[in-house]
Protein backbone atom coordinates (compact mmCIF):
# COMPACT_ATOMS: atom_id res chain seq x y z
CA UNK A 1 0.00 0.00 0.00
CA UNK A 2 1.06 3.34 -1.08
CA UNK A 3 1.85 5.88 2.17
CA UNK A 4 1.92 8.80 0.17
CA UNK A 5 -0.83 11.47 -1.32
CA UNK A 6 -2.07 10.18 -4.13
CA UNK A 7 -1.86 13.29 -6.80
CA UNK A 8 -2.70 11.15 -10.09
CA UNK A 9 -5.91 10.19 -8.59
CA UNK A 10 -6.77 14.02 -7.47
CA UNK A 11 -5.77 15.42 -10.86
CA UNK A 12 -8.42 12.82 -12.13
CA UNK A 13 -11.10 13.74 -9.52
CA UNK A 14 -10.30 17.42 -10.32
CA UNK A 15 -11.04 16.51 -14.32
CA UNK A 16 -14.05 14.39 -13.20
CA UNK A 17 -15.71 16.67 -10.80
CA UNK A 18 -14.73 20.25 -11.65
CA UNK A 19 -16.40 20.26 -14.91
CA UNK A 20 -19.58 17.71 -13.68
CA UNK A 21 -20.21 20.15 -11.09
CA UNK A 22 -20.26 23.10 -13.55
CA UNK A 23 -22.77 21.12 -15.99
CA UNK A 24 -24.55 19.89 -13.51
CA UNK A 25 -24.69 21.64 -10.35
CA UNK A 26 -27.47 21.67 -7.76
CA UNK A 27 -26.33 24.70 -6.47
CA UNK A 28 -25.28 26.33 -9.26
CA UNK A 29 -24.39 29.70 -7.37
CA UNK A 30 -21.60 27.74 -5.45
CA UNK A 31 -18.30 28.64 -5.49
CA UNK A 32 -15.25 26.40 -7.10
CA UNK A 33 -12.92 27.35 -4.27
CA UNK A 34 -16.22 27.96 -1.31
CA UNK A 35 -14.91 28.72 2.21
CA UNK A 36 -12.54 26.11 3.59
CA UNK A 37 -11.58 24.18 0.39
CA UNK A 38 -7.74 24.67 1.45
CA UNK A 39 -8.48 23.17 4.34
CA UNK A 40 -10.02 20.00 2.83
CA UNK A 41 -7.44 19.87 -0.16
CA UNK A 42 -5.07 19.39 3.41
CA UNK A 43 -7.04 16.39 4.32
CA UNK A 44 -6.45 14.57 0.96
CA UNK A 45 -2.68 15.14 0.85
CA UNK A 46 -1.96 14.35 4.71
CA UNK A 47 -5.02 11.88 5.64
CA UNK A 48 -4.27 9.59 3.28
CA UNK A 49 -1.12 8.15 4.65
CA UNK A 50 -2.35 8.19 8.41
CA UNK A 51 -5.46 6.18 7.02
CA UNK A 52 -3.84 3.76 4.70
CA UNK A 53 -1.23 2.94 7.37
CA UNK A 54 -4.09 2.59 10.23
CA UNK A 55 -6.57 0.36 7.62
CA UNK A 56 -3.51 -1.89 6.88
CA UNK A 57 -2.48 -2.63 10.34
CA UNK A 58 -6.33 -3.33 10.84
CA UNK A 59 -6.26 -5.56 7.73
CA UNK A 60 -3.48 -7.79 8.48
CA UNK A 61 -4.42 -8.23 11.96
CA UNK A 62 -7.40 -9.21 10.39
CA UNK A 63 -5.89 -11.94 8.46
CA UNK A 64 -3.40 -13.16 10.76
CA UNK A 65 -6.39 -13.80 12.95
CA UNK A 66 -8.87 -15.11 10.46
CA UNK A 67 -6.57 -17.67 10.10
CA UNK A 68 -6.90 -19.10 12.86
CA UNK A 69 -10.71 -18.34 13.51
CA UNK A 70 -12.46 -18.58 10.23
CA UNK A 71 -11.98 -22.39 9.24
CA UNK A 72 -10.02 -23.04 5.58
CA UNK A 73 -13.26 -24.36 4.03
CA UNK A 74 -15.57 -21.62 4.15
CA UNK A 75 -12.78 -19.34 3.27
CA UNK A 76 -12.00 -21.37 0.06
CA UNK A 77 -16.16 -21.50 -0.85
CA UNK A 78 -15.77 -17.98 -0.67
CA UNK A 79 -13.04 -17.05 -2.51
CA UNK A 80 -14.17 -20.24 -5.56
CA UNK A 81 -17.30 -18.23 -6.36
CA UNK A 82 -17.82 -16.36 -9.04
CA UNK A 83 -15.81 -12.93 -8.86
CA UNK A 84 -19.09 -10.84 -10.04
CA UNK A 85 -20.86 -12.63 -6.71
CA UNK A 86 -18.08 -12.11 -4.88
CA UNK A 87 -18.19 -7.96 -5.43
CA UNK A 88 -21.83 -7.96 -4.66
CA UNK A 89 -21.23 -10.04 -1.04
CA UNK A 90 -18.39 -7.83 -0.83
CA UNK A 91 -20.65 -4.72 -1.24
CA UNK A 92 -23.70 -5.93 0.93
CA UNK A 93 -21.26 -7.06 4.03
CA UNK A 94 -18.92 -4.30 3.66
CA UNK A 95 -22.13 -1.65 3.85
CA UNK A 96 -23.80 -3.51 6.85
CA UNK A 97 -20.06 -2.72 8.19
CA UNK A 98 -20.18 0.66 7.36
CA UNK A 99 -24.14 1.54 8.31
CA UNK A 100 -23.10 -0.16 11.99
CA UNK A 101 -20.12 1.83 12.51
CA UNK A 102 -21.54 5.14 11.01
CA UNK A 103 -24.72 4.48 13.03
CA UNK A 104 -22.72 3.87 16.35
CA UNK A 105 -20.55 7.35 15.94
CA UNK A 106 -23.74 9.29 15.81
CA UNK A 107 -25.01 7.86 18.69
CA UNK A 108 -22.16 7.41 21.16
CA UNK A 109 -21.11 10.89 21.83
CA UNK A 110 -17.42 10.31 22.80
CA UNK A 111 -17.47 8.31 18.86
CA UNK A 112 -19.38 12.03 17.55
CA UNK A 113 -16.89 13.97 18.52
CA UNK A 114 -14.69 12.63 15.67
CA UNK A 115 -17.88 12.55 13.31
CA UNK A 116 -18.63 16.01 14.05
CA UNK A 117 -15.72 16.74 11.94
CA UNK A 118 -17.00 15.25 8.57
CA UNK A 119 -20.75 17.13 9.58
CA UNK A 120 -19.03 20.37 10.05
CA UNK A 121 -19.17 20.54 6.50
CA UNK A 122 -21.32 23.38 5.17
CA UNK A 123 -20.95 23.46 1.58
CA UNK A 124 -21.21 20.38 -0.21
CA UNK A 125 -18.69 19.23 -3.04
CA UNK A 126 -16.19 16.35 -4.46
CA UNK A 127 -13.63 17.91 -2.04
CA UNK A 128 -15.45 18.20 1.16
CA UNK A 129 -15.90 14.52 0.79
CA UNK A 130 -12.18 14.22 2.20
CA UNK A 131 -12.88 16.07 5.73
CA UNK A 132 -12.93 13.05 7.87
CA UNK A 133 -11.13 12.32 11.13
CA UNK A 134 -8.21 9.43 10.53
CA UNK A 135 -9.43 8.22 13.59
CA UNK A 136 -13.38 8.05 12.54
CA UNK A 137 -12.30 7.14 9.11
CA UNK A 138 -9.45 4.05 10.35
CA UNK A 139 -12.54 2.20 12.69
CA UNK A 140 -15.76 2.87 9.96
CA UNK A 141 -13.53 1.00 7.55
CA UNK A 142 -11.86 -1.26 9.48
CA UNK A 143 -15.41 -2.36 10.69
CA UNK A 144 -16.70 -2.36 7.14
CA UNK A 145 -13.32 -4.91 5.62
CA UNK A 146 -13.03 -6.54 9.22
CA UNK A 147 -15.77 -9.57 7.74
CA UNK A 148 -14.20 -9.18 4.17
CA UNK A 149 -10.86 -10.19 4.70
CA UNK A 150 -11.11 -12.78 7.83
CA UNK A 151 -14.32 -13.84 5.21
CA UNK A 152 -11.02 -14.65 2.45
CA UNK A 153 -12.94 -13.23 -0.47
CA UNK A 154 -10.41 -12.70 -3.41
CA UNK A 155 -8.34 -9.74 -3.99
CA UNK A 156 -10.03 -9.11 -7.39
CA UNK A 157 -13.77 -9.10 -5.85
CA UNK A 158 -12.15 -6.30 -2.89
CA UNK A 159 -10.30 -4.04 -5.53
CA UNK A 160 -13.21 -3.70 -7.55
CA UNK A 161 -15.36 -2.90 -4.16
CA UNK A 162 -12.40 -0.53 -3.46
CA UNK A 163 -13.03 1.25 -7.09
CA UNK A 164 -16.81 1.73 -7.03
CA UNK A 165 -16.58 2.46 -3.32
CA UNK A 166 -13.99 5.51 -3.48
CA UNK A 167 -15.87 6.79 -6.38
CA UNK A 168 -19.51 6.51 -5.21
CA UNK A 169 -18.20 8.23 -1.53
CA UNK A 170 -16.87 11.36 -3.00
CA UNK A 171 -20.17 11.21 -5.91
CA UNK A 172 -22.33 11.37 -2.81
CA UNK A 173 -20.87 14.97 -1.78
CA UNK A 174 -20.47 16.60 -4.65
CA UNK A 175 -22.58 19.48 -5.73
CA UNK A 176 -24.60 17.51 -8.53
CA UNK A 177 -28.19 17.20 -9.61
CA UNK A 178 -28.40 13.85 -10.57
CA UNK A 179 -31.73 11.96 -10.09
CA UNK A 180 -31.45 8.13 -9.25
CA UNK A 181 -35.34 7.84 -9.81
CA UNK A 182 -36.93 4.72 -8.23
CA UNK A 183 -33.68 3.47 -7.65
CA UNK A 184 -32.77 5.78 -5.14
CA UNK A 185 -34.46 3.92 -2.32
CA UNK A 186 -31.95 1.02 -3.41
CA UNK A 187 -28.24 2.61 -4.17
CA UNK A 188 -27.30 5.55 -2.31
CA UNK A 189 -27.33 9.27 -4.24
CA UNK A 190 -26.19 12.44 -3.63
CA UNK A 191 -29.79 14.13 -2.96
CA UNK A 192 -29.73 10.91 -0.24
CA UNK A 193 -25.92 12.09 1.67
CA UNK A 194 -26.98 15.27 1.36
CA UNK A 195 -29.88 14.89 3.56
CA UNK A 196 -27.51 12.88 5.63
CA UNK A 197 -25.73 15.69 5.96
CA UNK A 198 -28.66 18.45 6.21
CA UNK A 199 -28.74 20.55 9.32
CA UNK A 200 -32.17 20.28 9.40
CA UNK A 201 -33.71 18.66 12.89
CA UNK A 202 -35.96 15.70 11.24
CA UNK A 203 -32.89 14.77 9.13
CA UNK A 204 -30.86 14.18 12.47
CA UNK A 205 -29.33 10.54 12.62
CA UNK A 206 -31.42 9.32 9.20
CA UNK A 207 -29.54 8.18 5.83
CA UNK A 208 -26.34 6.04 7.39
CA UNK A 209 -25.37 3.84 4.36
CA UNK A 210 -22.15 4.06 2.15
CA UNK A 211 -23.25 2.58 -0.81
CA UNK A 212 -26.72 0.78 -0.19
CA UNK A 213 -29.93 3.07 0.85
CA UNK A 214 -31.88 0.23 1.05
CA UNK A 215 -30.17 -0.43 4.47
CA UNK A 216 -31.45 2.53 5.47
CA UNK A 217 -35.25 1.15 4.58
CA UNK A 218 -34.63 -1.80 6.41
CA UNK A 219 -33.60 -0.18 9.58
CA UNK A 220 -36.22 2.53 9.51
CA UNK A 221 -34.00 5.07 9.18
CA UNK A 222 -34.20 6.67 5.26
CA UNK A 223 -35.39 10.36 4.62
CA UNK A 224 -35.77 11.93 1.25
CA UNK A 225 -38.80 13.90 1.17
CA UNK A 226 -39.94 14.15 -2.15
CA UNK A 227 -39.08 17.14 -4.42
CA UNK A 228 -36.73 18.87 -1.57
CA UNK A 229 -33.21 19.48 -1.13
CA UNK A 230 -31.69 20.35 2.14
CA UNK A 231 -31.41 24.33 2.88
CA UNK A 232 -28.46 24.15 5.42
CA UNK A 233 -25.62 21.71 6.02
CA UNK A 234 -23.18 21.55 9.12
CA UNK A 235 -23.56 20.91 12.56
CA UNK A 236 -24.28 23.03 15.44
CA UNK A 237 -21.27 22.02 17.42
CA UNK A 238 -18.44 24.30 17.82
CA UNK A 239 -16.06 22.28 15.01
CA UNK A 240 -13.05 24.08 14.61
CA UNK A 241 -12.41 25.64 11.27
CA UNK A 242 -8.84 24.50 10.54
CA UNK A 243 -6.85 20.69 9.84
CA UNK A 244 -5.06 20.70 13.03
CA UNK A 245 -7.54 22.00 15.41
CA UNK A 246 -9.62 19.57 13.72
CA UNK A 247 -7.77 17.15 14.80
CA UNK A 248 -7.39 17.45 17.88
CA UNK A 249 -10.76 18.89 18.60
CA UNK A 250 -12.45 14.82 19.94
CA UNK A 251 -9.63 14.84 22.90
CA UNK A 252 -10.76 18.36 23.90
CA UNK A 253 -13.03 17.72 26.97
CA UNK A 254 -16.47 19.06 26.47
CA UNK A 255 -20.31 18.66 27.25
CA UNK A 256 -21.66 15.78 25.30
CA UNK A 257 -23.99 16.82 22.39
CA UNK A 258 -27.67 17.39 23.63
CA UNK A 259 -30.47 17.25 20.84
CA UNK A 260 -31.91 20.10 22.10
CA UNK A 261 -28.38 22.09 21.46
CA UNK A 262 -29.21 21.10 17.71
CA UNK A 263 -32.43 23.18 17.74
CA UNK A 264 -30.94 26.51 16.65
CA UNK A 265 -32.20 27.46 13.31
CA UNK A 266 -29.17 29.52 13.32
CA UNK A 267 -25.66 28.23 11.66
CA UNK A 268 -22.29 29.81 11.63
CA UNK A 269 -21.30 31.22 8.20
CA UNK A 270 -22.60 31.96 5.14
CA UNK A 271 -26.04 30.10 3.81
CA UNK A 272 -26.43 27.66 0.95
CA UNK A 273 -26.50 28.63 -2.22
CA UNK A 274 -30.43 27.99 -3.87
CA UNK A 275 -30.60 24.62 -6.20
CA UNK A 276 -31.28 24.77 -9.27
CA UNK A 277 -34.64 23.54 -9.55
ZN1 LIG B 1 -22.68 10.92 9.60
Amino acid sequence: MEYLPDLKRLLLLVVVFVPAERLLALRPGQKLFRRGWANDLLYYVANGPIIGLGISIVVLGTIVMAEWLVPESIREAVASQPYWVQTLEVILLADVGFYVAHFAFHKIPWLWRFHAVHHSIEELDWLAAHRVHPVDQIITKGVSLLPIFALGFSGVAIAIFGLIYGWHSILLHANVKIKFGPLRWLIASPEFHHWHHANHREAYDKNFAGQLSILDVVFRTAYMPKGRMPSRYGTDDPVPHHYLSQLIYPFVRRKPRKPSENMSPVISGNSLQPVKE
